[in-house]
């Protein structure tokens, strides 16, 4: 047997075997891939919209230096908004995934729940806003020439500080946070939150810290997406915990630059999103903590459960803690 016939033959085989559901036995916790590659993403993402009967829309918002597609995906189609962005840094990966089995989860299947919840919200995720980044594996995006005020020369700009709503995005210098930029004033999200990765640290009370959030801390931003910030804090807080998680605030700056201060001064409940890199063993139960703050934060976006949230609980949320030292 040829080489082309015993691919073509083992290519027909895991079609097969994928069809009949037999690599993930109902009830087995399924591997979730946790740095799925440019194109492996992408095939995910059109297979959902396939899979979904169109119920996952995907589009590119524009393309990366390199000429990726940064990808949007978009599902359901009622009047609350959200926005998830994930991977702005391209070495901080476990956002994505998170965002693809939300994508899944929400998309495919008409339960009643989930024709229910595709009619009170509409969830726009920006799947991996750095791509090439990603392929770098670095944290930057890549502009080798530049001499970035935020970045590294020789690689590129650090996206999460380009985002001042005061540059508009034609004149922005970090393409993709031109690109992200552009989506927001379309798309306009009630609730915007941006997922990233942190080293590891503790808090006081030794336990190690899993994941930390922040609010808008630059001055300047309104009171109502303000609360909205602290209030969509609180609920993936509450969630991520309950889950096994244990969250802390974030100790980030003030600069309007950073899309977690940059969407709230738009009018966002604007709150970033850090999950601990505590290696491989942990990064199913990583990547399955996003998700759990995703499938919260828009649950309760869908049953205004959100807004009588107290907002005052999220300054009871504990500092981050120590670096953790080996
Ligand atoms: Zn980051």
């Amino acid at each position: 047997m040829s080489k082309s016939m015993r691919f073509a033959l083992f290519s027909v085989l895991v079609a097969v075997v994928t069809a009949l559901g037999l690599v993930a036995p109902a009830g087995a916790a399924r591997e979730i891939e946790p740095r799925p590659s440019t194109e492996e993403l992408a095939r995910q993402l059109f297979d959902l919209q396939l899979r979904s009967g169109g119920e996952v829309r995907v589009a590119p918002i524009g393309a990366s230096n390199q000429g990726r597609p940064v990808w949007s995906a978009r599902v359901g189609h009622g009047p609350q908004r959200l926005l998830f962005v994930t991977q702005q840094h391209g070495d901080e990966p476990l956002g994505t995934p998170a965002a693809v089995e939300f994508l899944r989860e929400v998309g495919i299947g008409n339960d009643p729940h989930q024709r229910w919840w595709r009619d009170q919200v509409t969830v726009d995720v920006v799947v991996r806003a750095n791509p090439d980044g990603h392929e770098h594996n670095w944290r930057y995006n890549y502009a080798p020439d530049a001499d970035p005020e935020y970045g590294e020369a020789g690689k590129g700009y650090d996206i999460n500080r380009y985002h001042d709503p005061a540059v508009a995005p034609e004149d922005n210098p970090a393409t993709e946070a031109g690109l992200i930029r552009r989506h927001h004033a379309e798309f306009r999200p009630h609730i915007a939150v941006d997922y990233h990765m942190q080293g590891r640290y503790v808090g006081g009370d030794g336990r190690e810290i899993t994941a930390s959030l922040m609010w808008p801390t630059t001055p300047g931003v309104a009171a109502e997406p303000l609360t909205l910030a602290k209030q969509v804090s609180v609920v993936a807080r509450t969630a991520m915990d309950a889950g096994g998680a244990n969250v802390s605030q974030y100790p980030g700056g003030d600069y309007q630059g950073i899309a977690r201060n940059a969407y709230g001064l738009l009018g966002s409940g604007s709150v970033l999103i850090e999950l601990s890199d505590m290696g491989p063993d942990h990064e199913q139960s990583q990547i399955t903590s996003a998700l759990t703050s995703m499938h919260a934060i828009t649950n309760a976006t869908a049953d205004g459960s959100l807004h009588n949230t107290d907002p005052a609980e999220a300054d009871t949320i504990p500092p981050r803690g120590e670096p953790l030292t080996p």
